[in-house]
């Protein structure tokens, strides 16, 4: 084995380094006959790891691995199930989303009856005049066809301002009462970079709005969470990830009450899922006053990169694009914070040693976004910044040519052309080949890091592996046939590129001794299955830090 100063001796200035177990040569757990695929280029597959302090002690072999047992070490026969690393969700949402789980309607039903069934049910149990609020609608999944729409909330809650967020979390559909409260009369005007939508034959609001309009409402819907709400929500969240193989997650805009419920769930033993926790921009002056940067904290909870947000979103179609979205020739989508504020916002956080991801979905916007970080580099050159591009959706060759010179991360939608296929006519066949790009991004040397966007978008790695190695939506259509990737190369990239992500490449991501001993059992092996069956492999069991937190 290496000693612990030669693989320090190895690691940059900023990558975390693995501790190693230093007087543990016994293990305490040991996991054999089983199908170990590593994602260690090394050693691709093994038969046997054993554990210790919540690290991988030894990989290998049988024999091998089986030799370091002692009476004490309790030994698990797999029976030749199939080991995989714990895979790292690079963009999620679960504090917010473990919240809405807690207090808001789930709107993933399929037609707009039932959605108005449940607003009427939830209005029942709450007094005139509260808000009735729900998430996860998703326009383009309910048989009636047609999106839901101020008539259909006055019908189901006419006393209730009830506003129901849209699965993408860009888009809200509000009722009557809703608008009045928060004073959207037929002639207030739009506000800069958000639309209230009107209906096109009344010309009224038709209760959808979009972008920064939401802001208004924002204000007047009381946030009336606990600390132990937060708590439970980031509990909640940690279950269900664990349920599907997560064992890390990168909180793509933590605030200072998610980044303290993340540690209240881990003081109370209820944090199951490691986060590396993204700090939305608006607070990030207070951080960098106390001298808090990316990096800081520890393996379970980490304060990650500064987060901004340059346009819209793919689910609900405002992604600023250069070319017009499919039936709609005026329409390119919604750029949503400027130039001049990114930068000034940017450069502070640069300055400051801060990793920086900015949201940025259309070519326009990552065109923006890349020259934002060119022109830092440029007047501060940092040796590894590991500039994020959150979705980094839609590309060409020359913006994955400025990506690869940066060192720049792109965090694509893992599960959409699966999932959200209804929406890709959109975008165009054509287009579809230059989105959710795994192949070109991998082609050019680019650490492409899979991100679900839970709630817009579902977490299960196994839909994700489906997604990237098809191309194919629920329906059996393919979009972007050019982007395939090997089940291999889905695994990888779920699993190590995360890690690389967050700086921490060298501590997890991968099945190697030193390393934090997360992992999957699967009842079946990914890369032997029909691409096509990928989402039905079962997950057994999920470990994470040599502990088991789902067992099926
Ligand atoms: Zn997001």
């Amino acid at each position: 084995m290496q000693s612990r100063r030669d693989f320090l001796a190895g690691l940059g200035a900023f990558a975390v380094a693995p501790i190693l177990p230093l007087d543990r040569t016994e293990p305490e757990i040991l996991l054999y006959n089983a199908n170990v695929l590593t994602v260690d280029e090394r050693r691709p597959r093994a038969q046997a790891v054993a554990i210790a302090d919540g690290r991988f002690l030894a990989v290998g072999s049988n024999e091998r691995v089986r030799g370091l047992a002692t009476v004490r070490t309790r030994k698990i026969d797999l029976a030749g199930r199939t080991v995989v690393p714990g895979f790292i969700d690079a963009h999620s949402h679960p504090a917010v989303a473990g919240r809405l789980h807690l207090r808001q309607l789930d709107c993933d039903l399929r037609s707009i009856t039932a959605i108005q069934a449940a607003i009427r049910e939830r209005a029942s149990k709450t007094p005139p005049g509260e808000w009735v609020l729900g998430f996860k609608y998703d326009d383009t999944k309910t048989s009636e066809a047609r999106p839901l729409s101020r008539a259909d909330l006055d019908e189901a809650a006419p006393a209730h301002p009830v506003y129901i967020s849209h699965r993408g979390g860009h888009t809200a559909y509000t009722n009557s009462l809703a608008l009045r409260m928060a004073e959207v009369a037929e002639e207030t005007p739009d506000p800069a970079g958000g639309r209230f939508d009107r209906d096109p034959e009344t010309g009224k609001h038709n209760g959808r709005i979009s972008e920064r309009a939401t802001d208004a409402f924002d204000k007047i819907i009381p946030e009336n969470y606990s600390r132990a709400d937060y708590r439970e929500g980031v509990k909640l969240m940690a279950q269900m990830l664990a349920r599907a193989g997560v064992t890390s997650v990168h909180d793509a805009y933590g605030s200072h009450e998610d980044l303290r419920a993340y540690q209240d769930a881990r003081a109370a033993g209820d944090l199951s899922v490691r986060v590396y926790c993204l700090i939305g921009y608006r607070e990030i002056d207070r951080l960098i006053a106390a001298g808090v940067r990316t990096g800081f904290g520890d393996e379970w909870v980490r304060i990650g990169a500064m987060k901004m947000t340059c346009d819209g979103s793919i689910s609900e179609r405002t992604a600023r694009l250069s070319e017009p979205y499919v039936g709609r020739p005026d329409d390119f989508g919604l750029q949503v914070m400027s130039e001049e504020e990114m930068y000034e916002q940017g450069r502070k956080a640069h300055e400051a040693d801060w990793q920086i991801g900015i949201h940025a979905n259309g070519d326009v916007a990552i065109d923006l976004v890349l020259r934002l970080f060119e022109r830092l580099q440029r007047e501060r050159p940092r040796r590894d910044p590991r500039f994020r591009l959150e979705h980094c959706t839609v590309i060409n060759d020359a913006l994955v040519q400025r990506i690869r010179a940066l060192g720049a991360i792109p965090t694509p939608f893992a599960a959409y052309v699966y999932y959200h296929g209804e929406k890709m006519r959109e975008y165009g066949a054509e287009r579809l080949n230059r989105m959710f790009a795994f192949r070109s991004f991998l082609d050019a040397g680019v650490r492409v890091a899979p991100g679900s966007d839970y709630p817009p978008g579902p977490f299960e790695p196994m839909m994700m592996l489906q997604s990237a190695v098809t191309r194919t939506d629920l329906k059996g259509n393919v979009w972007g046939a050019e982007q395939r990737i090997t089940a291999e190369q889905a695994l990888r990239i779920g699993t190590l590129h995360g890690a690389y992500a967050s700086f921490e490449e060298r501590l997890k991501g991968s099945i190697e001794s030193g390393k934090l001993a997360d992992l999957v059992v699967l009842g079946r092996d990914p890369l032997r299955e029909d691409p096509a069956t990928l989402v039905t492999v079962p997950v057994e069991k999920t470990m994470v830090g040599g502990r088991w937190v789902f067992e099926a």
